[in-house]
């Protein structure tokens, strides 16, 4: 089956009208991946930002030793 003039056309027409809706898929699926591995890494009581292992940390530490990442704001 061989595509004719107007079936490039329309094929050409899509894909430029998909375009923009996959990047923003792309983007969206990109951030939701950052969100659940930052909160993985909160939950393995890691830096979010850099992953660093929190663990054996004086109790009372506020910012990443390694990045300076805020981990706890107070209330
Ligand atoms: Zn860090």
């Amino acid at each position: 089956m061989w595509l004719t003039g107007d079936d490039i056309e329309y094929a050409f027409f899509y894909a430029c009208m998909l375009a923009p809706v996959a990047a923003f898929v792309a983007v969206l699926i990109i951030s939701l991946m950052r969100v659940v591995r930052q909160d993985r890494r909160h939950q393995q009581t890691q830096c979010p930002d850099c992953g660093y292992r929190l663990q054996g940390l004086p109790p009372g530490t506020i910012h990443c030793p390694e990045c300076g990442y805020v981990l706890w704001r107070g209330r």
